[in-house]
């Protein structure tokens, strides 16, 4: 593969999106509203896929730069072809694709040996399959180069929660990066994976009102990570940022943890 040097760009152009096209999957709230933003600020055009239509386009309607086309659609990332129509519809509304997050997830609780068998489909269903399945329709449609993101975790390495089908699709998600990664790189695509600790998003904030106990918990959990705190979506999203651009632009396969220094404990 030929060597493009980077080195007389400017920062700034390196880190511009500019002219590129970005899917996100759970973009209406989180984590994902937050990369959302900062791809929009980058000037990406930002197509939000999310089970929540409404908050998807609202989302979409509030992004940087209103003279690109960013849109707000509905999408089940547990069903193939509602995945694979976010593909087509990023392609009919800006004629190209160069980023896909898949960052939609759920993170119940749930025991191994009491959790309901509907319950482990249901998770592996929207973190494990609906990755699979939203880098494939990604490679499908990436003209010549492109970027994948997937949301991994701390929980991709460590058990941590009590939530045997969470951390077995988040293990999964790992496997599923590094593979696309070998396989799609000669096709001028990197698959990368961020793996944040406990981030404040709308999802652990809603965890948060279970009880009283369940907030201490989190934040005796937040507390003992190395830097003292929980994550901020936006945390996450600066990294994503990073691994989409140019900058990152030898980097496939990894997985980088934005994580208080939690595994390094
Ligand atoms: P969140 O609950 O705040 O937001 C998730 C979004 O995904 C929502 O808008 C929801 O409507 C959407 N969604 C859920 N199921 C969907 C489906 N089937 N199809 C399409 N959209 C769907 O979640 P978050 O905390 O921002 O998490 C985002 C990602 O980050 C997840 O993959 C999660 O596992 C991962 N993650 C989160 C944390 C954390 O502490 N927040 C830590 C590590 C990893």
């Amino acid at each position: 593969m030929p060597v493009k040097d980077y080195s007389d760009v400017a920062l700034g152009d390196l880190i511009s999106l500019a002219g590129r096209t970005a899917v996100i999957t759970g973009g209406a709230a989180g984590i994902g509203k937050s990369i959302a933003r900062r791809l929009a600020e980058a000037g990406a055009a930002v197509m939000i896929g999310d089970l929540d239509e409404g908050k998807a386009q609202s989302v979409a309607a509030n992004l940087a730069e209103t003279s690109v086309p960013h849109a707000g659609v509905k999408v089940d990332v547990r069903d193939h072809a509602s995945i694979a129509a976010l593909g087509d519809f990023a392609i009919a509304r800006t004629g190209r694709l160069d980023i896909w997050i898949n960052n939609a997830g759920i993170f119940p609780a749930g025991k191994a040996l009491e959790l309901p068998d509907d319950d482990w489909s249901r998770v592996l269903d929207i973190n494990l399959r609906g990755t699979f399945f939203g880098g494939r329709e990604a490679a499908l449609r990436m003209q010549g180069q492109g970027v994948i993101v997937n949301l991994a975790s701390t929980n991709s390495f460590n058990t941590g929660v009590s939530a045997i089908h969470y951390v077995a699709s988040k293990h999964g998600v790992v496997g599923v990066t590094k593979s696309l990664a070998v396989e799609l790189a000669g096709k001028g695509i990197r698959v990368l994976a961020v793996a944040p600790t406990m981030t404040t998003s709308d999802g652990v904030m809603q965890m948060r009102k279970l009880g009283p106990e369940v907030a201490e918990g989190l934040d005796n959990f937040a507390h003992s990570l190395p830097l003292g705190r929980a994550g901020v979506p936006d945390d996450v999203a600066r990294v994503v940022l990073f691994l989409v651009s140019d900058l990152a632009a030898f980097m496939t396969g990894a997985v980088v943890l934005v994580d208080g220094g939690e595994l390094a404990k």
